[in-house]
Order: C-alpha cells, then structure tokens, then sequence
C-alpha cells in the first residue's frame, strides 16, 4: 500500500521523469495504429487483402525506419499511404487498447502530494503521447517530445540536457525511468540524471534475491518508492 512520506528520502530531487510506451501505458494502442489501422484502411483503398496490404505497409515502413523523423510522424505516412482519413479517427477507433498500467497511478498520486515534479520524456510524436495519457495528464506539468519538440529520433544525453534547461534544474535533481536501455536508462545517466531501467518482465523471470543486486532496475513503478537513493 503507498502511502504519501515514502518518498522523503529522494535528496535533492526536484523531478521526476517518466517514458511513455512500456512504462506508463502498455504498447497495444500505438501497435493497433501502426499494425492494423493504416494496413487496413490500405486494404480498403487499394481492394487488396489485409496481409497484402499489411506486406506493402510494413515494407515502406522498414524502408524508412526509425533513424529517419519521418518513421515518427503519422501524417507523412497518411499521406504517402494518399489515405484521406484523419488520424484523430484511426486513434479513436483504437482507444479501447489504451492500458495504463495498474500501480502507475497511485505512484504518480505519492509523488507529486511529495512536492516533486513530473514531467513526460518520450521518443513518440505529440499526438500519441497526449491522447493516450488522458486520464494521467493533470499530474505532469511538462510534455517532451524527442521527435516533436526537438526533431530528434532518439531521446540523446543531449536530449536530456534541454530537458533540464527547459525546466532549469540540474541534472542531479532529475530521477528518470524508462522501459529502453540505452534511450532511457545509459543515457541520461550520461548526463548525471539518476535513472531507472524498467523491466515489466523481470518479475517473471527473475529470484528476489538477485533482483537486490541491480537497485537501477526495476520491475514495477512502485519500487521507486521502496528504497530511494539517498
Ligand atoms: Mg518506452
């Protein structure tokens, strides 16, 4: 059970940063999209069957791939797809995917009734972020878009450092956690950000006595809480 003091111990840490897909909401949402809303409003056009069309889409896709902005942006693949359908109606046909993970919550609630402040740090385009953040949106005062905001594939240590700008904070004061090793974890520590790896499915796989040897790893948000870093 959380409960509000538990996070005391954080010792000059002002904000706390969180990715988005993997560590906050669950992947099914943004892979619907990708994987079967564009494939099959494809298929439509063209009169071709979803796996034809899911072959083309996803072949256009690796060609561009995720070094490139554009692998981020769903207009231009609208666009090159000549779909005339908005993606607000693609997104809305796939809000039922939309899981926000169980304890994310209740964490969030702990550590902002603490003072701290939350912010967003995520690779994906704005428009992913905010419609599938909803009904978590009121606890974060900042939203970064790696792809967005900066024109950057990739969340850099350079990335993190106008975060912390932005914010006007040392890195030192800044905990991040995210579900990518190097995006999320290698290098904002590159920087002097505290950062956590989360790993969903450690649990499953890992004995609780060797999951004490990686206090950098966690399975689950609620370990934020368990034994910070003093
Ligand atoms: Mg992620």
């Amino acid at each position: 059970m959380l409960r509000a003091g538990q996070a005391q111990a954080w010792e000059g840490v002002k904000v706390f940063s969180f990715d988005v897909d993997g560590t906050l909401v669950s992947p099914g949402f943004v892979d619907c999209v990708w994987l079967q809303g564009i494939p099959k409003a494809y298929a439509e056009k063209e009169g071709l069957s979803f796996e034809q069309a899911f072959e083309y889409v996803k072949s256009e896709y690796d060609k561009i791939g995720e070094h490139q902005i554009e692998w981020y942006n769903i207009d231009y693949w609208l666009r090159k797809f000549d779909l005339d359908i908005p993606y607000e109606t693609l997104f809305k046909k796939y809000k039922d995917e939309i899981m926000i993970y169980e304890e994310v919550e209740s964490v969030l609630t702990v550590l902002k009734e603490e003072g701290y402040e939350l912010i967003l740090s995520s690779n994906a385009a704005t428009e992913f972020i905010e419609f599938q953040i909803k009904p978590i949106k009121r606890f974060f005062s900042h939203v970064f878009s790696a792809t967005s905001d900066f024109g950057e594939v990739k969340k850099t240590n350079g990335f993190f450092a106008r975060v912390c700008e932005i914010l006007d904070v040392k890195p030192q004061a800044v905990v991040h956690t995210g579900d990518h090793w190097v995006f999320d974890f290698l290098n904002p520590r590159k920087i002097g950000i505290t950062a956590y790896y989360l790993d969903r499915a450690r649990r499953r796989n890992v004995k609780d006595e060797e999951k004490k040897d990686d206090e950098f790893i966690i399975s689950d948000l609620s370990e934020l809480l368990d034994d910070p870093v003093r």
